[in-house]
């Protein structure tokens, strides 16, 4: 073993975990300790949305068991807040006082949900959704709520609407923009989501801005601006902001999210990196610095500084993927599309298929689809070896279609 400070990881989630399961899947040898606030083993988020939990242990969400840890070495101090670092000492300082050594930083700190700007936001029954021990509260709240309230359109609102529609509730969604999901798809998608939603029963309200929640004990009702809404449960997911506040505190630059380089490195300071939902960072596919909330992102983010730290590797450039499921609608996103990019919406060969192709001069560079798995592994396939695209190569035709033309091309010559 290396007789280094070794490496010292803040958070517990799913950047986390890949970090140090790659570090000694690399071969690293040295210390490895992970400060975890959260008293679970790390798992993974995307389920806390999708079903109504009842597990109290978590345990079909953790990302590995415990003796997972204990056979690499690899030292868990869950429950652990870290509250301050002394980058000039090389120390991270937790909230009991405790202070540890590190040679290595990886700050995957996370993200945490913006609070819901609202008289009776703190009300009994009025919940956010981040972390297991939310999951278990909303999952608890639905085996009696009729009328749920979800405040927010984003990806994790419209998935509870979905959760809540299957536990038989009666479900409104108010969304302050014009559009459901406004800035994550295109507007051309936006349309489609909307109706699918409503046409499974969720009432759709946009445009609509949440004055406040009202109840005496716990929630009684929702007043918006066009009117109040009853309520047993109102889950909101307005959006979230980057945990940067250690390395802010610290010094190191932050601008909505840890700056690192490409490599994930702090801009500030080279033996700290960031990864997942906390780091803002270059990316080959996008213009300017991006910061992503995607298992992919944190996965891939994960690996990458553990390799670098094990010894090998190359500048962090991963494709950007995601994906969402809506009750029976499956979203998947690939690519980076910004605003002033060409959609092209492609139909599938059934009616609930459909996809978005994003063009930025004249070239595919993101793709946006509902159920429809096999477009959007053609679009990562073609996106990830960089294959041009032109808008032209899709004219009357899929990229499925298209990228088995070309293989079968590649074959005969
Ligand atoms: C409900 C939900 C559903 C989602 N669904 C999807 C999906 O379908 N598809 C998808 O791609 N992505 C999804 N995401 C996003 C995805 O889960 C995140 O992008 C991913 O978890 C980010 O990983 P991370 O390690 O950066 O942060 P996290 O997994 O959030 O982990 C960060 C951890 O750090 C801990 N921490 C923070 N500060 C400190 C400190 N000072 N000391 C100690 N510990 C600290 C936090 O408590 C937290 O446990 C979802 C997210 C949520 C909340």
């Amino acid at each position: 073993m290396t007789s280094d400070a070794g490496v010292v990881v803040i958070g517990g989630g799913q950047a986390a975990f890949s970090a140090v399961s790659t570090l000694r899947a690399s071969g690293y040898d040295g210390p490895v300790t992970v400060f975890a606030a959260e008293p679970h083993l790390p798992y993974q988020r995307p389920p806390l949305s999708k079903k109504a939990h009842t597990d109290p242990d978590g345990v079909r969400v953790q990302l590995a068991p415990e003796s997972f840890y204990r056979e690499r070495d690899i030292a868990l101090r869950l429950g652990e807040d870290v509250v301050a670092l002394d980058t000039a000492a090389r120390t991270v300082v937790t909230a009991s006082g405790a202070r540890l050594p590190y040679a290595h930083l990886v700050l995957a700190t996370g993200a945490r949900n913006r609070p819901l700007p609202v008289p009776g936001a703190e009300l009994d029954g009025v919940h956010a959704l981040r972390s297991l021990d939310d999951a278990l509260a909303i999952g608890r709240a639905l085996t009696t709520a009729r009328e749920v309230v979800v405040v927010g359109g984003g990806f994790i609102g419209l998935e509870l609407a979905q959760v809540a529609r299957a536990r038989g509730a009666r479900v409104t969604v108010v969304e302050l923009a014009d559009r459901l999901l406004s800035r994550a798809v295109s507007p051309q998608l936006q349309e489609q989501l909307r109706e699918r939603h409503e046409r499974s029963g969720v009432r759709v309200l946009t445009g609509t801005a949440v004055h406040a929640i009202e109840g005496t004990d716990r929630v009684r009702q929702v007043v918006t601006d066009r009117g109040t809404l009853p309520a047993g449960l109102v889950v909101y997911g307005i959006g979230a902001v980057p945990r940067d506040e250690l390395a802010r505190d610290a010094g190191l630059a932050v601008d909505d999210g840890v700056v690192v380089d490409e490599w994930l490195r702090s801009v500030s300071d080279p033996r700290i990196s960031a990864v997942g939902d906390c780091a803002r960072h270059p990316h080959p596919h996008a213009e300017g610095l991006v910061r992503l909330e995607s298992v992919q992102n944190a996965t891939d983010q994960g690996a990458s500084v553990g390799r670098r730290i094990a010894g090998t590797s190359t500048p962090y450039g991963s494709l950007p993927w995601f994906w969402s499921d809506q009750g029976d609608i499956k979203l998947q996103i690939v690519g980076l599309r910004s605003p002033s990019d060409e959609v092209l919406l492609v139909p599938g060969d059934s009616p609930e298929r459909l996809a978005a192709h994003a063009f930025r001069d004249g070239r595919l560079v993101a793709v946006e689809t509902l159920n429809w798995p096999a477009e959007h592994l053609a679009a990562r396939r073609l996106l990830e070896r960089r294959t041009p695209v032109h808008v032209d190569d899709l004219a009357g035709t899929t990229l499925g279609a298209l990228a088995r033309a070309r293989r079968a091309a590649e074959v005969r010559t």
